[in-house]
């Protein structure tokens, strides 16, 4: 998602309280639980848009700590915005192009992560940038707890075929796959929406989603 540049905004996120400070960054590997009033685990959302998904599920689950990871400033300050006018405790954001992800989180302190409607980047000498690449699994498996879980949604069937393609040698085995997840009555009680989803769902794209774990 991009955003047309809002003027200012680089210097609204960096003024944020909701914004942890870009040189805090690394400093905080290994200890971003004390980050937070609450004891609870620590989950995150990496490509996290407007942060519409994350501020639901940080207001449902105000016993786990959330942070929203999005690149662009301009789409990051949505998700600034809705803190000011709904603030949570156990909700804050990371502005970063979660490539250094590893460097930012210490070995295991996640306990878990979301990818939604990650940007499909169809061509293939960017396949690397994919979120669900094998690149990014192997970041992921330094940050995330032994027996945490990787949860991915996207309409987009040409990124998850591929997505699962990615899982055989990886480490990684599906806990859970549906290509149809508003069909599943049990699936969707729990299912948060993200604007992605909700704008694409109801046009008639039927969601895809897995859940994957360490082998
Ligand atoms: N998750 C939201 C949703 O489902 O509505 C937004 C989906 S949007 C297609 C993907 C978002 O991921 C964009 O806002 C984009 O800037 C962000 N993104 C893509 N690659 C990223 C990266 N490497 N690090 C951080 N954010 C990234």
């Amino acid at each position: 998602m991009r955003l047309k540049n809002v003027p200012g905004c680089r210097e609204r996120i960096a003024e944020s309280e909701y914004v942890v400070p870009e040189e805090e960054l690394k400093e905080r590997a290994g200890s971003w639980k004390s980050s937070f009033a609450g004891p609870g685990e620590l989950h995150i959302e990496i490509g996290m848009g407007k942060g519409r998904f994350i501020h639901e599920m940080a207001l449902l689950h105000p016993d786990i700590n959330y942070i929203g990871i999005e690149k662009y400033s301009a789409v990051l300050l949505r998700a600034v915005q809705k803190m000011e006018e709904e603030p949570k405790e156990n909700l804050k954001f990371i502005r970063m192009d979660a490539e250094i992800i590893a460097e930012v989180f210490g070995p295991g302190e996640v306990d878990r992560i979301y990818l939604n409607f990650s940007d499909p980047w169809p061509k293939d000498r960017h396949a690397k940038r994919r979120l669900p690449s094998r690149e990014f699994l192997a970041r992921y498996d330094r940050i995330l707890r032994a027996d945490g879980r990787i949860e991915f949604k996207t309409d987009n069937r040409v990124l998850f075929d591929w997505a699962v393609e990615q899982l055989p040698g990886s480490g990684w085995k599906a806990d859970l796959i549906t290509y149809d997840l508003h069909a599943d009555a049990e699936l969707v009680k729990d299912n948060v929406m993200t604007e992605y989803e909700e704008k694409f769902s109801s046009m008639g794209n039927p969601i895809c989603k897995y859940v994957i774990s360490r082998e």
